[in-house]
């Protein structure tokens, strides 16, 4: 491995490190309140006391009772629970539900999956900065429209949806509203109630606690089929016994990262700000998603035209420099992404692409370092490109063209 000083790490929208502060609440968890908190024995009790104080954090922070927090074992979990759970229990009186094409995997898929099941879904395009409007919701809105999920912000480019106007609309028409706020959670403020959202996802391990552990939110009233059934945990509706440890840890994140939220933020828009200005001095360069505040504070993602965005994260990798692509090469598949076809990006852009996510242990000097290393890369890249060359040849023969003219 390599040494974990030299490493830059600007991949937090895939996941973050967990806190020191987060490990030392979560550590007695494992050799001293190691109890069952259904056990009826005395020092259960205290393990039972550690997941209502983390109830208690997750519900301070999204502005909710606590009663309205269930954990799960995870983002995808939360969005499964929330999307299935009220399209079963709700089905009586539609079959419709209105998402976005944007959307996480995790909420993408489980409406593909519904669709099998007998349910129509309406995916809303968004425009070129990947924004979907209230207006689109309410035009796709029918009588059999039970549920409307929307991402709170999009974890490749950032787009800050308008979740309050669209909660608004829906609370009119007495319709769900989801929202996946799982890379939201810990960069913009949220208020459940300001929000007027109905159920909202969220994940640990993207704001500083371990993986596997989530929560959803779910407005009391809600009436929404269980995911997972068995015993009685979390008030009968999520069933397993709890992940303390994880629930510990998620609690004690996000009472930091809100007590934080506002310096943090601006931290991250200085640094955003900075490698999106360096970055974009490469020619052939550009943003994806909006600038400034309706952007998240920690997300840049950029295209440069006639490469492939694997070969930027090779280069930068052996630069120690970890960062993501829009394309899924890495996983496999050759597709690009599809928020970024979304957006509008040809298939052929839509490969170019980098991501690059920025967090709390990031440093002004990474951010300078990267912005350093980068145009070398991309040049290098483009040398081997055929793409490039093509482009180059093409120029040159314009110029030709422009100089007989003018003679
Ligand atoms: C990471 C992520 C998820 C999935 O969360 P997990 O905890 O990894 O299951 C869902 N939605 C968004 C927007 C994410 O970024």
């Amino acid at each position: 491995m390599r040494d974990e000083q030299r490493i830059i790490y600007m991949d937090n929208a895939a996941t973050t490190r967990v806190k020191k502060e987060v490990l030392e609440a979560m550590m007695p968890c494992f050799e001293e309140f190691y109890f069952n908190p259904s056990s009826i024995y005395g020092p259960s009790q205290h393990t039972k006391a550690l997941l209502d104080v983390a109830r208690d954090q997750v519900a301070k922070a999204l502005g909710c009772d606590p009663s309205e927090v269930y954990f799960t074992a995870g983002g995808s979990e939360a969005d499964n629970y929330a999307i299935k759970g009220v399209a079963f229990r709700n089905r009586a009186k539609g079959n419709h539900i209105i998402t976005s094409a944007i959307e996480h995997h995790a909420v993408l898929h489980t409406c593909q999956w519904l669709e099998k099941q007998g349910f129509e879904v309406t995916y809303l395009p968004v425009d070129e900065e990947g924004f979907v409007t209230a207006r689109q919701v309410k035009e796709a809105m029918t009588d059999q429209t039970i549920l409307v999920s929307i991402m709170m912000a999009n974890n490749e480019i950032g787009t800050i949806e308008p979740i309050a106007e669209i909660g608004t609309l829906c609370r009119e028409r007495s319709v769900y509203f989801h929202t996946d706020a799982v890379q939201a959670v810990g960069q913009i403020p949220i208020d459940v109630q300001a929000l007027k959202v109905d159920l909202l996802s969220l994940s640990g391990h993207k704001l500083h606690a371990p993986k596997g552990v989530g929560a959803l939110y779910v407005r009391k009233g809600v009436r929404l089929d269980n995911l997972i059934h068995g015993g009685a945990q979390e008030r009968g509706r999520r069933a397993g016994t709890e992940n303390v440890a994880g629930i510990v840890a998620l609690g004690k994140a996000i009472e930091l990262a809100d007590a934080h939220l506002a310096e943090h933020a601006q931290r991250m828009r200085g640094l955003r700000d900075r490698l999106i200005e360096g970055i974009l001095q490469i020619p052939y360069s550009r943003l994806n998603g909006p600038a400034g505040d309706r952007r998240l504070p920690n997300n840049v993602n950029v295209i440069f035209e006639f490469i492939e965005g694997e070969g930027i994260l090779l280069n930068l990798d052996f630069e120690g420099i970890c960062g993501s692509s829009g394309s899924a090469c890495t996983s496999g598949s050759l597709d690009p992404s599809h928020v970024l076809l979304a957006i509008g990006l040809p298939h052929e852009l839509a490969h170019g692409s980098l991501r690059l996510t920025l967090g709390e242990f990031n440093t002004p000097q990474e951010v300078e370092k990267v912005i350093e290393v980068l145009p070398g890369i991309i040049e290098k890249l483009r040398s081997y490109s055929p793409l490039w060359l093509n482009h180059l040849k093409e120029e040159q023969t314009k110029k030709v063209q422009s100089k007989e003219d003018t003679l």
